[in-house]
């Protein structure tokens, strides 16, 4: 696709092997694609943005033509300032369609120049949320298979430290 540029907005809280595989699949489709860290101030995560952005920075410096970011408020708005038209989002089983048609309709809505285009999982992460990886890493469980090893590494330290308590636990 000549010239485009696809914004992948989302929490990564933290990035899983699965949201890596859309990024590369991404980044062969498109000129950039922009993972942008999605600041909800509504949500209370494990991890900082910035603890966040370094996390997918250090998994992704590999590849030439993805770049990390931070956002808040709307992700079509943040697309426009980018000059983006693409939002790339990735699903996974039929719960996620639901979802992610809804938003990409009401995204549609608000600007009608950016288009949702979704790549489907690769089938060894369809089950892979970064949610069950945090409820793993909480009971001491391997996750080695599911996240980077920069992640692991983080998730265990986060699990295991004395002040663990400071950090809200994943629901
Ligand atoms: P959000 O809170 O916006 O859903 P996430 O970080 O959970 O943010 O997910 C960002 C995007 O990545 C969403 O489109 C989600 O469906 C997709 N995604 C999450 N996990 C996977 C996975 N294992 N395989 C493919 N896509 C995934």
């Amino acid at each position: 696709m000549a010239d485009a540029i696809a914004i992948y907005p989302g929490s990564f809280d933290p990035i899983t092997l699965g949201h890596l595989d859309i990024i590369e699949r991404g980044s062969q489709l498109f000129t950039k694609v922009i993972v942008a860290v999605l600041c909800n101030p509504s949500k209370k995560p494990l991890f900082s943005i910035e603890e966040r952005i370094a996390q997918i920075r250090t998994c992704t410096q590999q590849l030439d033509r993805v770049e990390v970011d931070n956002f808040s408020g709307l992700s079509v708005d943040y697309a426009k300032q980018k000059k983006a038209k693409i939002l790339l989002r990735g699903l996974r089983v039929l719960s996620d369609f639901e979802k992610e048609l809804q938003m990409a309709h009401t995204n549609k809505t608000l600007r009608q120049d950016i288009e949702t285009v979704f790549l489907t999982t690769s089938t060894e992460y369809s089950f892979l949320s970064s949610s069950v990886v945090k409820e793993i890493a909480q009971f001491g469980g391997t996750i080695d298979h599911l996240v980077p090893p920069n992640v692991a590494r983080e998730l265990y330290r986060c699990y295991n430290k004395a002040d663990a308590t400071t950090r809200r636990p994943p629901k």
